[in-house]
C-alpha cells in the first residue's frame, strides 16, 4: 500500500541552513495494517506523516502509494491520489470555521462536485458512530469542546471511505474517555479493514496498533 525507499527530507532554513528532519528511511505498509509511530517531540513523526499522506514531497528518495512511484506524480495528480484514498485527521481539529457541523462533515466532498442527498444519510449516521448528538447537527465548530470537534473531525475524514486513515495525535488532549472511545473507534474501523497510520504520544494507543514505527532524530528505530 504504501513503500517508502531510501527517503529522506531536508528543511531548508536559509540559504545555508537546512535541518535533515528524515535520514533514509525505508519501510513498508500493506493494506489492513494499524501502524503507531512513535518517537520523541522533533524526531520527524509529523514529517513522517506528511510525506506517507502526499500533503508534502520529498528532498530524494521514492515514496510509493499503491504501486504508483509518487515522485513522478504532478501536483494535481497527487491531490486526487490523496483525496481518493486518505483520510487526515490532525492534532488541532481541522474543522471550517462558520459551518455548521453536518455541512462541515460534508464539505469536502460538496466542494469536489458531490450532491448533498447522496452524502446527508451517511454524515448523520457517522456523527452518531463518532458520539455527537442528532440536534448538535446544526451547531458550530466553536460551541463544541475539543472532544466533539475532534470526533466531527473524525467523522468528515471518514465520510469518502478512505483506505487508508492518517491521524496525528488522534487522542492529544482528550479525557481518557473519550480517548478510550476514539481507541476503540480505530480499532473497529481497521478491523472493517480500512489500513490505519497514526502518530501517538500515547503508549497505550500505541499497543493498539499491529505494528510500531519508532523514529529517533529522523532516523527508523529496528523495533
Ligand atoms: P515531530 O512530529 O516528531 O515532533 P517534526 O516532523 O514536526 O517532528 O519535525 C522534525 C524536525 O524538522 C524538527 O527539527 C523540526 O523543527 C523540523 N521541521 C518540521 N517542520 C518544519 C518546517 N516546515 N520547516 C522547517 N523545519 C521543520
Ligand atoms: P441554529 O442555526 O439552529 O440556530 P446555532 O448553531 O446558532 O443553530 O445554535 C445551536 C444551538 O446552540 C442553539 O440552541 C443555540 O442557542 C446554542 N448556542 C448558540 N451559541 C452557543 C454557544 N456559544 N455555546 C453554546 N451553545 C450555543
Amino acid at each position: 500500500m504504501i513503500m517508502f525507499e531510501d527517503v529522506n527530507k531536508e528543511y531548508f532554513l536559509t540559504r545555508r541552513k537546512s535541518i535533515l528532519a528524515l535520514k533514509n528511511i525505508n519501510f513498508s505498509i500493506n493494506k489492513g495494517d494499524f501502524v503507531s509511530i512513535v518517537g520523541p517531540s522533533g524526531s520527524g513523526k509529523s514529517t513522517l506523516l506528511a510525506l506517507a499522506s502526499l500533503l508534502d514531497k520529498q528532498t530524494s528518495g521514492e515514496i510509493w502509494i499503491d504501486g504508483t512511484k509518487t515522485s513522478q506524480l504532478k501536483d494535481s495528480e497527487r491531490t486526487n491520489l490523496r483525496f481518493k484514498l486518505f483520510g487526515m485527521i490532525f492534532q488541532f481539529a481541522s474543522l471550517t470555521p462558520g459551518v455548521p457541523l453536518l455541512e462541515n462533515v460534508m464539505l469536502p466532498l460538496l466542494l469536489r462536485g458531490e450532491k448533498r442527498q447522496h452524502l446527508e444519510a451517511r454524515a448523520l449516521s457517522l456523527l452518531q458512530t463518532v458520539g455527537i448528538k442528532e440536534d448538535y447537527t446544526s451547531h458550530l465548530p466553536y460551541q463544541l469542546s475539543g472532544g466533539e470537534q475532534r470526533r466531527v473531525a473524525v467523522a468528515r475524514a471518514l465520510l469518502k471511505r478512505p483506505e487508508v486513515l492518517f491521524a496525528d495525535e488522534p487522542t492529544s488532549a482528550l479525557d481518557a474517555v473519550t480517548a478510550k472511545e476514539i481507541t476503540n473507534l480505530f480499532q473497529r474501523l481497521n478491523q472493517q479493514g480500512t489500513t490505519i497510520i497514526m502518530v501517538t504520544h500515547d503508549r497505550q494507543l500505541a499497543k493498539e496498533g499491529t505494528s510500531l514505527l519508532e523514529i529517533k532524530d529522523g532516523e527508523l528505530l529496528k523495533t
